[in-house]
């Protein structure tokens, strides 16, 4: 990997986003990480990454609703940073129901989030990274960015639509030294997917036991979930020159998910 890189990884207060982060550290990158958490509850783990991996490392609590929350973080990481080099596009919500009974506001908030500020975020540094001739961007998609579940209409659409996303992007930055790829986890343990398991038990009539062997894990043919470490060993390994001709791809980590 290049060294005296940047990077900012949205939605990194927890879960992927903060395995991501902790894996560029210990390559010696520098990180804004963002949440919609107050400050003081991300300091641990802001203070660790800078002790532990000897960088920099900054918070931004921007929301990322809306595009002016997008530029806002990539403004103030620019501000720290001089510039950035790495742009992980992973801040995600999810919400379980069927479509007759889909919330309009939950639909718009998902496409928002999981999809518009992705491409916002694209937009703010495209072109800084093709001036520079190197940039890498890693949109957080899912398993359900290649295969639909039931009650998952607008978080399944949002995933297919960065997929789309990522292959446009990787196509108009590809002689620019700019790699652009999506990854596609299967189920891993986070508070995104415990958080759901109460709402897929009610939707599906099913304890929430048996949400975990028989929805969750049923899918993976591991029988395993992901571990945030395997993705973020997978970000890590797509910001280095080794990975360079790797672009407009969806990377699965899905224990064997979508081969099925
Ligand atoms: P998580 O709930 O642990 O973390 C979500 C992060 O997004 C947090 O840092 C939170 O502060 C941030 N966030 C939420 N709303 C925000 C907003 N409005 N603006 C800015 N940040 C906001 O979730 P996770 O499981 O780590 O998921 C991260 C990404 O990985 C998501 O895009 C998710 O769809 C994707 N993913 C997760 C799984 C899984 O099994 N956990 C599987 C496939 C894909």
């Amino acid at each position: 990997m290049p060294d005296h890189l940047n990077a900012v990884v949205t939605g990194s207060s927890s879960g992927i986003g903060l395995g991501i982060a902790e894996a560029l550290a210990a390559a010696g990158v520098n990180i804004m990480l963002n949440g919609i958490e107050e400050p003081g509850s991300v300091e641990s783990d802001r203070r660790r990454l800078e002790e532990t991996h000897g960088i920099s490392a900054g918070y931004n609590n921007a929301n990322l609703m809306k595009p002016e929350g997008v530029r806002d973080l990539i403004a103030s990481a620019e501000e720290r940073f001089g510039k950035i080099d790495i742009l992980v596009n992973n801040a995600g919500i999810q919400y379980v129901a069927p479509i007759e009974e889909f919330p309009d506001e939950k639909w718009e908030a998902i496409l928002a989030l999981n999809l518009s500020a992705a491409f916002y975020g694209v937009k703010a540094v495209a072109t800084a990274m093709k001036k520079r001739g190197w940039g890498r961007i890693i949109n957080i998609a899912s398993a359900h960015g290649l295969v639909a579940s039931p009650n998952k209409a607008a978080y399944v659409a949002a995933k297919h639509g960065i997929v789309g996303l990522t292959k446009t992007a990787a196509l108009e930055l590809a002689e620019h030294g700019v790699t652009v790829n999506a990854i596609c986890p299967g189920y891993v343990w986070t508070p995104l997917v415990e958080q759901q398991i109460p709402d897929t038990a009610k939707a599906r009539g099913i304890t929430e036991e048996e949400v975990k062997r028989d929805v969750l894990l049923h899918a993976q043919p591991t029988r395993e979930f992901a571990t945030v470490e395997q993705i973020g060993a997978l970000a890590r390994f797509l910001c280095t020159d080794d990975a360079a001709s790797i672009t407009g791809a969806a990377l699965p980590v899905d224990g064997g998910w979508t081969a099925q």
